[in-house]
């Protein structure tokens, strides 16, 4: 059995509930894999450019290529910013706190907090390989924006799948999670991303590889 064949737990695919799914999105296998930028990398740290054409090929194959680079680095998210294009796009695959599976990519979103309450849980980037760190979020957020097609979309999330949609507009942004924290907090992140970010290139080398050979 494929990773790219469907299995029968449900799915919400660009907030359409689909009774099967496989375990990668099937386009990832049209995409290349893209080094991911690190902070410091200046396209990480400014406000991106908004889509202004869509259904191009050019878009299309920048999706394909945002997810096998999300998966490839094991990430649940990732911004455009994050492979150096200066385009206000991001993609997911996040499971929420209960059990749900989010999959799709948003274009030129704009969040929208809901309700009031607040999560602090620990928060990691595939921008800083490594550490993780306390990031308070809101526990339930929608972001509104368009497709690849430049159809209209809403996607809304609580918990864990709110946080990545939260922290995926703020790459849009120019912020890093890391932007969030207090001062002595962020150097202790920085240093301990730069013991162990060699490893981790290595270890998403080594998947690179291996997808290269099942997805051909
Ligand atoms: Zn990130």
């Amino acid at each position: 059995m494929s990773i790219f064949d469907n299995t029968d737990n449900p799915v919400w695919v660009q907030g359409k509930l689909l009774a099967s799914y496989p375990q990668l999105a099937p386009r990832a296998r049209r995409g290349t894999v893209a080094d991911v930028t690190v902070i410091g990398t200046p396209v990480l740290h400014r406000s991106l450019t908004p889509v202004t054409e869509f259904g191009t090929p050019e878009l299309r194959q920048l999706i394909d290529d945002m997810f096998v680079t999300m998966y490839v680095a094991q990430g649940v998210g990732l911004a455009a910013n994050q492979i150096g294009v200066d385009s206000r796009v991001f993609v997911f695959d996040c499971p929420d706190d209960d059990g749900n599976r989010f999959v799709g990519h948003i274009i030129n979103p704009e969040i929208t907090v809901i309700g009031e309450a607040v999560v602090t849980d620990n928060e990691g980037c595939l921008s800083v390989p490594g550490p993780s760190a306390s990031v308070t979020r809101p526990a339930a957020a929608a972001v509104a924006g368009y497709d690849e097609t430049g159809e209209p979309i809403t996607i809304d999330g609580t918990g864990y799948f709110a946080r990545c949609l939260a922290h995926e507009t703020d790459h849009l942004n120019g912020t890093l999670y890391v932007d969030h924290l207090a001062d002595k907090t962020r150097a202790a992140v920085l240093r301990e991303m730069e013991k162990t970010k060699s490893e981790v290139f290595a270890e998403r080398a080594a998947r690179a590889a291996r997808i290269n050979t099942v997805s051909s």
